[in-house]
């Protein structure tokens, strides 16, 4: 660097952090290959231990006579004036993707969009069927003339082999390019893609921004069952399984980073029988009801709604000393029986 520049920049793996005789030292890199300089900070912050570290600025002050460094950081912006811990607890799924413990819900009827586009693909594909077949056929019949015409023909009859083997080609190729390309498909999943993400992200905006919670308590996803509606055939069946996941992936990456945007913080639990036990009486639903199995019904309680009664589960789990997230399914199970036996005991 030059003694006129007033700036650098530092790349991440220039700089570190150091603890020199009970101080924060900045340690660059120098112009002077394996050769570091060191800087004791005066500041009163220190970001160093952030996971992302990223780049640095170093600037010169000349008027103050200093060195700064500069970095940019993400900050969670807190309410100073809310000295309570909003906790809510989130029930995701895809026939209504967010439904809340304050009993409010959030995208209503996604699970109608991942139906009209598994079922656009699969109509799709029966029109193409016809197209495959044509082709198929088309194939069959030139690998036969080709092993024709590995075999000693006279002149004639090989020329008119040749000819009839470049027609076929020219047949198959026209069919693959125009009837058979992917190109528009893709474009047109995409695009419908993304109007499913648009959707889920306005559905969490939302939620975010309605609940204002502090702590978000969710279920960790990666075992989670769902419930698909009947798919016309078995394709179909396939095209919605992959709907779905990959609208749950994309649904909690989304929340996962809207989150931490807003400086909400995430806590995962356990996901068992979250959906199966009543959080009032602890007894165990009896029956789901509805086109979406969005009502259920408890023996004690009556009828309800099964999303954000899973939701009220789900927060309760985050303070629940016995079952952890690693509790294993099964005893999940007995332990919130075994509650509720003890419950109605101490009652009668
Ligand atoms: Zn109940």
């Amino acid at each position: 660097h030059s003694s006129a520049a007033r700036c650098m920049l530092y790349d991440e793996i220039m700089w570190k952090v150091i603890q020199k005789d009970g101080a924060d030292h900045l340690d660059i890199m120098t112009a002077v290959s394996g050769k570091r300089k060191q800087l004791k900070l005066t500041g009163p912050f220190c970001y160093a231990n952030k996971k992302k570290r990223g780049d640095v600025q170093l600037i010169l002050d000349r008027d103050k006579k200093r060195l700064e460094v500069h970095r940019a950081i993400k900050a969670a912006v807190h309410d100073l004036h809310k000295s309570k811990k909003k906790k809510v607890g989130m029930d995701k799924g895809l026939a209504t993707l967010l439904s809340c413990s304050s009993g409010h819900e959030y995208g209503f009827n996604f699970s109608q969009l991942v139906n009209a586009e598994a079922e656009r693909i699969n109509r799709r594909n029966t029109n193409r069927n016809k197209y495959i077949q044509a082709a198929k056929e088309l194939r069959h019949e030139l690998s036969a003339l080709q092993a024709k015409l590995a075999i000693k023909h006279s002149a004639k009859t090989e020329r008119r082999l040749r000819n009839r083997i470049g027609s076929l080609e020219r047949r198959i190729s026209r069919l693959e390019e125009r009837h058979l390309g992917s190109k528009l498909y893709h474009r047109q999943h995409a695009r419908k893609q993304c109007n499913m993400e648009r959707i889920m992200n306005m559905s969490i905006r939302k939620m975010l921004l309605t609940e204002k919670p502090d702590v978000l308590v969710k279920e960790d996803l990666s075992f989670t069952k769902e419930n698909l509606p009947k798919a016309a055939n078995r394709y179909e069946a396939k095209v919605r399984r992959k709907l779905s996941s990959w609208s749950k992936g994309t649904l909690d990456d989304r929340i996962e980073y809207l989150c931490d945007c807003l400086g909400i913080r995430t806590v995962d639990v356990n996901p068992a029988y979250t959906s199966q036990f009543c959080p009032n009486c602890g007894a165990r639903f009896s029956e789901r009801k509805g086109t979406h199995h969005e009502l259920t019904v408890c023996p004690n309680c009556g009828e309800m709604n099964a999303n954000t009664a899973a939701a009220v589960n789900i927060l309760r789990r985050a303070d629940d000393k016995n079952i952890t997230l690693y509790t294993p399914y099964k005893k999940v199970e007995k332990i919130l029986e075994d509650r509720y036996a003890n419950k109605q005991s101490v009652m009668a």
